[in-house]
């Protein structure tokens, strides 16, 4: 191939996206397409200049890239950007953050062309069943533990030598090797597709099912668990990650952590505790443990989260620790049916010493019935001034 037939406004092998398919993985088969190496091909139509792989690119694709394959596969604008990353922006997350980590996408962790991090998980099913092997947008998805189509848990690395994924490496000092290289480690060259298979050990089909609906949210943009629909997904999901931080921590909201695996049979000694992670830097089982656990907590809403908390003595304050913008459908239960630990009396004594003053002709006041119950101060108080005055 020369650069001539590579200077056309459309190039002569102009393969469109795979559905789902990453940004990366599309440039790669459209070099291989071209029976060019990755680096030539992106030197020749990208410009030397202008090196792409030093960076996430499905994150952190510039403009004039996403108009430039376009322009010269016929793709649409809007089709290139379903390519990226960004495209979950308003789904799964309010801001797509270019620099710096974006909840629920696995960081890559790009040293010099190389992803240190285990930032690409893949599926050896799919990969074998694909006529051409592809990788797709949302195996970089933190919590797509498990591929919703086979039933089987990602793999986050290589099985033979433990190597995260650099398919757009693989063809590395292999000459012969171009199209097909992407299913090879790029580090031991082992087929990805032989990798053995490994199965959810959650043995609760409630949770099991509630999990594989939420898969889909990330491609319809709502939600929903059992009954409960969510009409903009990233009100759920923000409270799944906040739940997935909690039980992962050790305060004490991470007594969830255990209440909940005891109740659907996981180990949770699986989860390291003792080091702050955040949800996406975590190890894939780490990841699959905590999100299970988190659909499980959520299921049959309020009741069981409700029934959990109480069951380990957690206050609202132990639950919406650390938690910045509580979605509404959370915080107003968490508000209304979990105590306020020590710093707060039930309604029912609210009420009574509020009537014990009026009774007295006392003065009724949030101060005057902390005094009287003998709390310094309420952190939170979940009754209104109006119900006092009776
Ligand atoms: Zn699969
Ligand atoms: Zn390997």
């Amino acid at each position: 191939m020369t650069l001539a037939g590579l200077s056309g406004n459309l190039w002569p092998i102009h393969l469109k996206p795979f559905p789902d398919e990453l940004l990366s993985s599309w440039i790669v088969r459209l070099a291989h397409g071209h029976g060019l190496k990755l680096q030539t091909f992106s030197s020749l139509v990208f410009g030397r200049n202008k090196s792409i792989w030093n960076r996430d690119i499905d994150k952190l694709a510039p403009d004039w890239l996403i108009h430039k394959l376009a322009e010269c596969t016929g793709t649409s604008i809007q089709g290139v950007m379903e390519t990226t990353l960004k495209s979950y922006e308003g789904v799964l997350y309010e801001h797509h953050q270019p620099n710096g980590n974006t909840k629920w996408i696995l960081p890559l962790g790009v040293y010099h062309r190389t992803h240190g991090n285990f930032g690409l998980q893949f599926c050896p099913h799919c990969l074998a069943e694909d006529t051409e092997p592809y990788y797709r947008k949302h195996w970089r998805l933190a919590f797509y533990t498990e591929c919703e189509k086979h039933q089987v848990l990602m793999l986050d690395s290589c099985p033979n030598c433990s190597a995260a994924l650099n398919f757009h490496r693989a063809e590395m000092g292999v000459r012969s090797l171009l199209r097909g290289s992407t299913i090879h480690c790029h580090s031991c060259s082992y087929d990805l597709r032989s990798s053995p298979i490994l199965r959810s050990p959650c043995q609760d089909w409630r949770t099991f099912t509630a999990c594989r609906s939420l898969l889909l949210s990330h491609q319809i943009g709502w939600g929903f668990i059992e009954n409960t629909d969510f009409n903009y997904a990233q009100n759920l999901f923000e409270v799944l990650r906040h739940l997935c931080r909690l039980m992962g921590s050790d305060r004490r909201g991470g007594r969830l952590l255990s209440y909940t695996a005891s109740q659907i049979g996981f180990d949770p000694n699986v989860i390291n505790r003792t080091v702050k992670k955040s949800y996406e830097l975590r190890d894939i089982a780490e990841r699959h443990f905590l999100f299970y656990c988190a659909v499980w907590l959520l299921l049959d809403w309020p009741n069981r989260f409700v029934s959990a908390c109480e069951k380990i003595n957690l206050s609202s304050a132990h639950v919406i620790v650390d938690f910045a913008a509580p979605p509404y459908w959370f915080i107003s239960v968490i508000n209304d049916q979990l105590s306020q630990g020590q710093y707060s009396p039930t309604n029912q004594e609210f009420l009574a010493a509020a009537k014990y003053l009026s009774t007295r002709e006392m003065k009724v006041s949030i101060a005057s019935i902390c005094r009287l119950l003998g709390y310094s101060k309420l952190k939170h108080r979940h009754i209104s001034f109006s119900d006092i005055t009776i």
